[in-house]
């Protein structure tokens, strides 16, 4: 029997797997560099909890996980997209 079920990411910030539908997906794009919720890629995914999307570090741990130094420019876009989430409550 096949089963749907929905793919799953881990969080680079809580290790926690959530659906890829409620994560903000960054990539690093070939082509066109740092995107969000777009691109072909080395991915990295982060959970909509407040936590982690404010976490001091995840621009450190972004780096880290898309193995690229992140321009100011992408922190602004970055925020303004994190900024339009609040805090997602995870239905659990
Ligand atoms: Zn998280």
């Amino acid at each position: 029997m096949i089963k749907c079920s929905p793919v799953m990411r881990i969080c680079i910030s809580c290790r926690k797997a959530y659906d890829r539908k409620n994560l903000l997906k960054i990539t690093k794009d070939h082509k066109q560099g740092i995107m969000i919720q777009k691109g072909m890629g080395r991915s990295a995914y982060i959970c909509k909890s407040k936590e982690c999307y404010s976490d001091s570090k995840i621009k450190k741990k972004l780096q880290k996980a898309l193995k690229t130094f992140l321009e100011p420019e992408f922190i602004d876009i970055f925020e303004k997209e994190i900024a339009s989430y609040n805090d997602y409550d995870y239905p659990n």
